[in-house]
């Protein structure tokens, strides 16, 4: 007789909900990058970007961008005065590359920033999101240099800072920004969105320093 096709729970829980459903290796975008291990659903939350937080001022302490050829922090502005470290304390998500074609987002949630999906992600699709960085008052374009994006979409922007917003409508006279590195501009770190409400949190802090 036939037994009845019972669920046995007894499988390997490879894809439990708490396992990272990517995996790392080489990106053509940048260094190491995730890639999807199992399909993952539109709006999945994927993981956590942790890391040692810190303050502003830490952080400006701790790296000096005159000092990159590239950017590469692991910043992550949480609000106005906390960042999130991911080069200390950092899990995977530190990985997970910018693209300005991007897969994933990273949402604001109770000051924990977390990278959902955008849509459905097949297996072997690198996660990637929109790192969106925050301008910085006076940077100029040896600053912005140190943004470039390679991320190879067919609309790349060419930089993984966050767009100019449109309100300047005449070209500015360009002042030359002759800016010596150790000048006190304010670290630019990736910026998240706020799922819901709360749209305080996501304000640029670009006025300060
Ligand atoms: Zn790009």
């Amino acid at each position: 007789m036939p037994a009845p096709s019972k669920k046995t729970p007894s499988r390997k829980s490879s894809a439990s909900p708490t396992s990272q459903p990517f995996a790392l290796r080489p990106s053509s975008i940048q260094g190491q990058g995730a890639f999807a291990t199992r399909p993952i659903k539109k709006g999945e939350r994927i993981i956590e970007y942790l890391g040692e937080r810190i303050t502003q001022d830490e952080a400006d302490e701790r790296y000096d961008d005159g000092a990159m050829s590239r950017h590469h922090t692991f910043l992550f502005s949480v609000d106005e005065d906390t960042v999130i470290d991911a080069a200390r304390e950092g899990n995977d998500a530190r990985f997970i590359n910018h693209s300005c074609a991007p897969n994933c987002q990273a949402f604001l949630e109770d000051d924990r920033i977390f990278i959902y999906s955008l849509r459905d992600i097949a297996v072997g699709e690198e996660l990637v999101y929109d790192y969106g960085y925050e301008r910085t008052e006076g940077m100029g374009p040896e600053e912005e240099a140190l943004y470039v994006c390679r991320c190879g979409a067919p609309g790349c922007r060419g930089t993984i800072l966050a767009p100019v917003k449109k309100e300047k409508a005449a070209p500015a006279k360009k002042a030359k920004a002759s800016k010596k590195k150790g000048s006190s501009t304010k670290k630019s770190s990736k910026k998240a969105s706020t799922r819901s409400g709360s749209a305080t949190k996501s304000r640029s802090r670009a006025a300060r320093g």
